[in-house]
């Protein structure tokens, strides 16, 4: 990984993570204010099944090949020119900003769905190739939120689920960086129970008649369609039952989504309600009632990437380039830098590890839950680590000005990240049942 100014190689550090700290019963919390080892980890005799083991061998180490590899100088070149002059702040928000000219310019070069098959304007190439991809951007900060989700799941799942007609009328699109689309998964009560949706789409005449509302839609009011699980049949209490997916034309009558602010202000998701909007028959994707086996699998797509690892990294890398200047330097610092990076790097294998377990047509459900519980915890530390170098210098007037705006940002919308894409807790539940534990 490149960082402004700073060298930051989480490959130079794979195999040497030297463990972490814990606090508390069984909750592993990784504690890297402190210099001393801790005394243990796990509680003796942890119960680990031989399930249990096998499940955890999804995490063979895996390698990007040479030939992925080769897309990052071409990829920094380009990102170098492109966000030249573009303050951090803003580069912090990165997949939740939203620049359609930077989407369309990355489309124009191959780089949007890049693993989908050439034949829908993709460029057939392995889900390695995206991931380097998708690291360079999220390091550099680029503003890829108005093509993210179509590119990360929705492309994917059309391909794997949809029609030949959708597939020729929505992949190119996305391709291109002309089609975004959003998740229309949570609801106003319905958020880690997804499967209590209430949202209904009923069968008529000219196709599906929608009715319903979903709420913390990023990017809803930039987008173009809605992937949205809805009921098709029977009640909620049904529960997996009679769920489906909809393609959801978000020009249509009887759509309205207001923007919600967040905590820093920003107005990136969004409220969608639906009333009366009459799709046509070709709004199904996938099977009637399959909804529910879709979403799971479109979940690991979400869950794994390196947006799990990366959502501090501009704040890291602004900080990391004040510590090496003669004002900011500290030793104290420096062994900070070294612990986050020693971190880091094995989250970074994890993360690879799952990506090749997806282009192995394998579905990592709980594999993805693991990197993004550890990942969003590092994450959420990063801000708060910085924050305590910082408030520990005696003479706080010498930190740069866009450091510290920074910090600020990355420390609001921090609560976030263990909540989009699937509160912490409900991933620990999903990684204890697959570990056998509960
Ligand atoms: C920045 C951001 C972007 C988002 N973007 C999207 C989007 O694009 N599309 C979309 O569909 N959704 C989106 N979401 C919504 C997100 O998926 C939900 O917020 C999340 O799934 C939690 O649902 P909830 O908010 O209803 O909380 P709740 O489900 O009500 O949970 C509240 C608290 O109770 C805990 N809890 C709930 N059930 C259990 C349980 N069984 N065991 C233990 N603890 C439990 C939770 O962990 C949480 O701490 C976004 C959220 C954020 C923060």
């Amino acid at each position: 990984m490149k960082t402004t100014g700073v060298m930051v190689n989480p490959v130079a550090f794979e195999g040497k993570y030297a463990g972490d700290g814990c606090r508390g019963g069984n909750e592993r919390v990784v504690d890297m204010r402190s210099d001393t080892p801790p005394e243990h980890c796990y509680p003796k005799g942890l119960p680990l099944s031989n399930a249990a083991m096998s499940q955890l061998a999804g995490f063979d180490p895996a390698e990007i090949p040479a030939e992925d590899e080769a897309l990052r100088p071409e990829v920094r070149a380009f990102l170098a020119h492109h966000l030249n002059g573009l303050r951090a702040e803003t580069r912090a928000r990165s997949w939740s900003g939203y620049d359609p000219a930077l989407s369309r310019a990355l489309g124009a070069r191959g780089w949007l769905g890049i693993t989908l098959p050439r034949e829908y304007g993709g460029s057939g190439r392995s889900a390695y190739a995206r991931y380097v991809l998708v690291e360079e951007f999220l390091c550099a900060g680029a503003p890829v939120g108005s093509h993210w989700i179509a590119d990360r799941q929705s492309g994917p799942l059309i391909l794997k689920y949809g029609t030949e007609a959708q597939k020729q009328f929505h992949l190119p699109k996305i391709c291109r960086g002309e089609s975004f689309f959003c998740i229309g998964m949570s609801e106003p009560s319905s958020g880690s129970d997804l499967a209590s949706v209430r949202t209904r789409a009923r069968r008529n005449d000219a196709g599906w008649l929608l009715n319903g509302r979903k709420i913390w839609t990023t990017n809803a009011h930039h987008c173009h369609y809605m992937i949205a699980l809805v009921r098709t049949s029977g009640e909620p209490g049904d529960r997996h039952q009679g769920l489906s997916q909809l393609i959801v034309d978000l020009s249509l009558p009887g759509v309205t989504v207001r923007p919600i602010t967040d905590l820093a202000g920003d107005r990136h998701f969004c409220e969608v309600f639906f009333d009366d909007v009459q799709l046509g028959p070709e709004a199904l994707i996938g099977a009637e009632g399959q909804g529910w086996a879709q979403v799971t699998a479109e979940l690991a797509y979400e869950r794994s990437g390196p947006e799990r690892i990366y959502s501090s990294m501009v704040v890291f890398d602004e900080w990391l380039a004040w510590i090496r200047t003669p004002a900011g330097h500290s030793a104290s610092a420096t062994r900070l830098a070294g612990r986050i990076a020693s971190h880091l790097a094995p989250l970074r294998a994890m993360s690879i590890a799952v990506t090749a377990q997806l282009s192995a047509g394998q579905s990592p459900v709980v594999e993805a839950a693991l990197v993004k519980d550890l990942g969003t915890s590092l994450e959420q530390q990063i801000p708060a680590l910085i924050a305590d170098d910082l408030a520990s210098r005696e003479d706080p007037s010498t930190v740069p000005a866009e450091l510290l705006a920074t910090l600020a940002y990355t420390t609001r919308i921090a609560p976030s990240f263990s909540l989009r894409g699937g509160t912490r807790e409900i991933l620990r539940g999903m990684i204890a049942r697959g570990l056998g534990l509960r």
